[in-house]
């Protein structure tokens, strides 16, 4: 595995890349890789000859100083992780190199980025789209994978690429899971083991939630879900959503034509998690 620090050095590997008409998949991540990440690059090795995945903090996307100041940051054992599946090239710039000078860009993304994570973390997704189009253009993957974990992100990230017009398939990969179901995360390395035993109530909630569809309205699904996850004393409910999964609008029946996801943040201390389910539709 090749670790490249600088845009420079990644382009001119790429370029060689390309010459021979090889394909390229890309992962971006943050780091402290779990096996959400890993399952990413695994559909980038079947899909492509090469599979390039990428480790930046970004400090845009953090509008909580303090939750980007304690992000988990293990590159080496991230390095380890990577020489066991197969990853070809690991891009680790410095902040310096994405953002050598202020990237004043502003995105329009219409509803997309108002609900949810965009209402209650203002500029984030800004941030995402800063860090992803920078990326993309050093980049330019045939292919990019994207978890579910992060809905929003992905449905955001879907429409940039097509505002900005490149030529790249945004490719969406299934939440994987621990054995209690708790959706994986970086920030699951945060939690006290306290914590970490009350948190798994939270997709236990969701999945409850799924098979209850049929005896209860969307308004009392959205209220058993908030109450029941709000009964646990580790666990603060930020807000719980029934949207349509393309233009993330609130689902208000459950006859609407239209596919359904339920997304959740909790507040677990000074942690946050989020997770989410599909509805039957
Ligand atoms: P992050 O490092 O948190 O920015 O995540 C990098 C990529 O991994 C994003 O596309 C995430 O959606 C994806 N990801 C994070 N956790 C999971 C998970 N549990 N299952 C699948 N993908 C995930």
């Amino acid at each position: 595995m090749k670790i490249v620090t600088s845009k420079k050095e990644l382009s001119e590997e790429l370029s060689q890349i390309r010459k021979v008409g090889k394909s390229i998949g890309f992962v971006p991540t943050m780091g402290a890789l779990h096996d959400g990440h890993l399952s990413l690059i695994e559909y980038s090795n079947k899909d492509n000859d090469i599979s390039i995945v990428s480790i930046f903090v970004n400090p845009t996307q953090f509008n909580d100083k303090n939750d980007y100041i304690k992000y988990p940051r293990i590159v080496e054992e991230d390095v380890d992780k990577l020489k066991k599946v197969k990853c070809d090239i690991l891009f680790t710039p410095s902040e310096k190199e994405m953002y050598p000078d202020e990237d004043k860009r502003e995105f329009d993304f219409g509803n997309l980025d108002k609900v949810m994570e965009g209402a209650h973390r203002p500029g984030h997704f800004r941030g995402v789209a800063l860090i992803v189009s920078k990326l993309f253009e050093t980049v330019k993957p045939d292919k990019a994978y994207f978890g579910e974990k992060d809905f929003q992100q992905l449905a955001i990230i879907k429409k940039l690429t097509s505002q900005l017009k490149f030529n790249i398939e945004i490719v969406s990969c299934p939440i994987v899971r621990e054995k209690d179901g708790l959706a994986m995360s970086s920030r699951n390395m945060l939690l006290s083991k306290e914590q970490r035993a009350n948190v798994s109530i939270i997709s236990k909630t969701l999945f409850a939630a799924k098979e209850k569809q049929k005896s209860m309205t969307v308004s009392e699904t959205k209220d058993w879900v908030i109450r029941t996850i709000n009964e646990n004393s580790f666990l603060k409910v930020e807000y719980f959503e029934i949207v349509d999964m393309t233009s993330l609008e609130p689902i208000t029946g459950w006859n609407q034509k239209a596919e359904k996801v339920g997304c959740v943040a909790v507040h677990v201390g000074t942690i946050r998690l989020i997770d989410n389910i599909r509805f039957y539709s």
